[in-house]
């Protein structure tokens, strides 16, 4: 099939005058979609693609929710801008609806434009709260492009005259597949991983510590579940030496791991809860900071030094209410549960008992990964960390031929569809990967 001459204008357009992100600009080819509806998008050719990506693992609520279409369109027929330090009716009611659902008392919400900078606010925010500058992060982490953001990242995506962001020392997490700490099981990952991040606040110093910087449930970086034990430690070692403790929800918010905020599996609550993403799936650029009573008191009687012009714009908060109240009412949370539960995992782990290229499958709700490797024994990646390779490359164009629009990063194939997917869908993406995963098969040495 070709482009349609519109498509094929798109493209040209695009390939003559757009800046892409992550990328190498004479290196892309990239796919034009002209349409979107649930959980499926159309491309320039005429294909219908299952989007099993989310687009970046922001659209929650499926594409075109007619709900959200319609509260963005109303919004947008009252009042289009309003400055941040006018009150909103939309800003408002969506700030109510965010903090009825985060947990603990965050009940304070500061509006951003999307992820990185709410994580840029939650670590000032952290610093003039305690008086301390620096901020532990995990290695295999992904916290957004800004300059602190992508600093307290923990992937290898550096460049050579990066100068790093003062103050930000990283640790390594639990992940039991790659262990750093030797473990054998969840039980010893987790205490270990809980003494090394103890030593580390020792040897730097914990009166110099402002924050931690965790995602509840790492994405970008692969989709490691941890024990309950784990965030529990990390609370209490916040607690002993006075540290802010940041849970980075801007993926695994909003339902994606089947509760509202993936923190709450685990009955920990931080101070700062930094969102995005599934807050508005996306559809108006919005993310925040919801804040604990102590912190926000910290801004009662001095002015917060920081702001954006579009803090809770209208119709990114509009769409915000209409987003949390359908999934509310249509029951979108235990949705992405439930698929994972009896659709996703089982069959993730079914295809890893038949596909020699998978090393491990892990997830919750509808934010699952899959390991891919060279061998099963050595747990040779597919890809370095940090790059990509021909066979990488070679598995999503399988997938996209078969039909699924996958989200790839590295040596992991991510099963992230929208929350609202349906069983007969979760079962006919999966059924896709079954065949395209035949290509990354060849590629490992049980192959040859
Ligand atoms: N934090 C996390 C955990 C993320 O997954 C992302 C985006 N993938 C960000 C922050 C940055 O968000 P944004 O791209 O909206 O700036």
């Amino acid at each position: 099939m070709t482009l349609s001459d519109d498509a094929a204008r798109t493209y040209e357009l695009d390939r003559r005058h757009v800046f892409h992100s992550w990328s190498a600009q004479a290196h892309l080819t990239p796919t034009v979609l002209t349409a979107a509806e649930g959980c499926y998008v159309w491309d320039g050719e005429g294909n219908r693609l299952l989007d099993f990506s989310s687009m970046m693992v922001n659209t929650n609520i499926g594409h075109q929710h007619p709900k959200v279409v319609a509260a963005i369109q109303a919004q947008a027929a009252t009042m289009c801008t309003v400055a941040p330090h006018f009150a909103n009716d939309a800003r408002s009611e969506a700030a109510r609806l965010i903090s009825e659902r985060t947990p603990g008392e965050l009940d304070t919400i500061f509006f951003t434009n999307g992820g990185a900078d709410a994580v840029e606010h939650a670590v000032r925010m952290a610093r003039l709260h305690t008086g301390r500058y620096k901020v532990l992060t995990r290695y295999r982490s992904y916290h957004g492009g800004t300059e602190t953001a992508v600093n307290l990242t923990g992937d290898p995506r550096r460049w050579p005259n990066d100068h790093g962001n003062a103050g930000v020392v990283h640790f390594f997490g639990p992940f039991l597949y790659r262990s750093e700490f030797h473990a054998h099981d969840e039980a010893q990952e987790t205490e270990r991983a809980l003494s090394h991040l103890a030593r580390t606040i020792e040897m730097e110093g914990p009166a110099t510590i402002a924050a931690i910087v965790l995602e509840s449930v790492p994405g970008t970086a692969g989709i490691m579940v941890p024990t309950p034990e784990y965030l529990r430690g990390v609370r209490e070692l916040c607690d002993r030496y006075g540290i802010v403790f940041i849970a980075d929800e801007v993926m695994s918010g909003f339902g994606r791991t089947g509760k509202w905020f993936a923190i709450q599996h685990f009955d920990v609550v931080p101070d700062l809860l930094t969102f995005a993403k599934g807050v508005n799936s996306g559809y108006v650029p919005l993310g925040g900071v919801a804040i604990s009573p102590a912190i926000a008191a910290s801004f009662a009687q001095r002015p917060y030094p920081g702001g954006l012009t579009y803090s809770g714009h209208p119709l990114a908060a509009a769409a915000a209410v209409a987003t949390i109240t359908a999934m509310h009412e249509e029951g979108i949370v235990d949705n992405a549960f439930d698929i994972g539960a009896r659709v996703l995992g089982p069959g993730l782990r079914d295809l890893a008992a038949r596909h020699p290229s998978i090393g491990e499958v892990r997830g919750i709700g509808v934010f699952w990964a899959i390991e891919l490797v060279r061998d099963r024994v050595t747990r040779e990646p597919l890809a370095p960390y940090g790059g990509t390779s021909p066979a990488m490359t070679e598995l999503v164009a399988a997938c996209r031929a078969g039909g699924v629009l996958p989200f790839v990063n590295f040596n992991r194939l991510h099963v992230v569809p929208p929350c609202v997917i349906s069983e007969a869908e979760a079962k006919e993406g999966l059924a896709i990967l079954d065949q395209a995963l035949n290509v990354a098969d060849a590629h490992t040495v049980d192959a040859r």
